[in-house]
């Protein structure tokens, strides 16, 4: 006869589980996958194969909770002045975002943050490309300066940069700076148009179009740290569904 099983898990029957996995939660929550038509007998058994790794895992849990970084309630794009409450709704199925006035809502399995967190990451990204694309036109246009093409992305640790064939790329990000931030940012790739270091004609091209350039690098570090963690880093790390185990 075999022994209980030393912690609580629940049995999730999925159509599209090929093979049988354990997930567990960021808060603990064992579950075990299995496939939709794979028979049940053999669930006892594999629990039990599996235990020494799903303790360890519960084991490690408390030091991966303090890196847990909560789903927003609340976005503030200040560079384009909008403050979005964001709602959550659990239901089946891949994730839903539905955007209304200042509110977002999102749809869809809650335990996948990382499936949650790509959906906002995304949305963020379309605001970039609506927002900033045009924004940075109109920069350009102002200091009759011309790139080839803009890219936006939510790359880490940069908020733009410029390439020798003159291609822009934008941190989506950008959208939580306040707009002379966000001004600040775009005149400085721009002007590697020009100059393509940061020497000190770069910096007297600068001035001409952001005179408070000193001021403005000092306060984008300290906005820096505002950026909300779930754009930058990874959230829930061992969110649900992460610490897995193909069985
Ligand atoms: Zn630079």
């Amino acid at each position: 006869m075999l022994q209980a099983i030393p912690f609580d898990w629940q049995l999730r029957l999925s159509k599209r589980a090929k093979r049988p996995r354990i997930t567990i939660s960021s808060r603990g929550k064992v579950e075990l996958v299995w496939p939709h038509r794979l028979s049940q007998r053999h669930v006892p058994h594999m629990l039990h194969e599996h235990t020494a790794w799903v303790l360890k895992q519960l084991d490690a849990l408390p030091k991966q909770k303090q890196q847990n970084i909560k789903p927003p309630h609340v976005i503030a794009l200040l560079g384009i002045k909008q403050t979005y409450d964001v709602h959550y709704s659990d239901v089946k199925g891949r994730f839903q975002l539905a955007e209304y006035d200042a509110s977002l809502t999102l749809s869809g399995d809650l335990r996948d943050r990382e499936a949650l967190r790509q959906t906002l990451m995304k949305w963020v990204k379309n605001k970039g490309h609506e927002h900033l694309k045009p924004w940075l036109a109109n920069v350009a246009q102002e200091m009759g300066v011309a790139y080839q093409q803009v890219s936006i992305r939510l790359q880490k640790g940069r908020w733009g940069s410029c390439s020798a064939k003159k291609n822009i790329s934008l941190n989506a990000a950008l959208l939580c700076l306040p707009d002379f931030l966000v001004r600040h940012v775009l005149i400085h790739e721009l002007t590697h148009l020009k100059h393509l270091n940061h020497s000190s004609h770069f910096w007297q091209d600068v001035a001409l179009f952001d005179p408070d350039f000193k001021k403005n690098r000092w306060l984008l570090k300290q906005y820096t740290k505002d950026v909300p963690p779930w754009l930058t880093q990874q959230f829930d790390v061992g969110f649900d569904g992460a610490l897995e185990e193909d069985i």
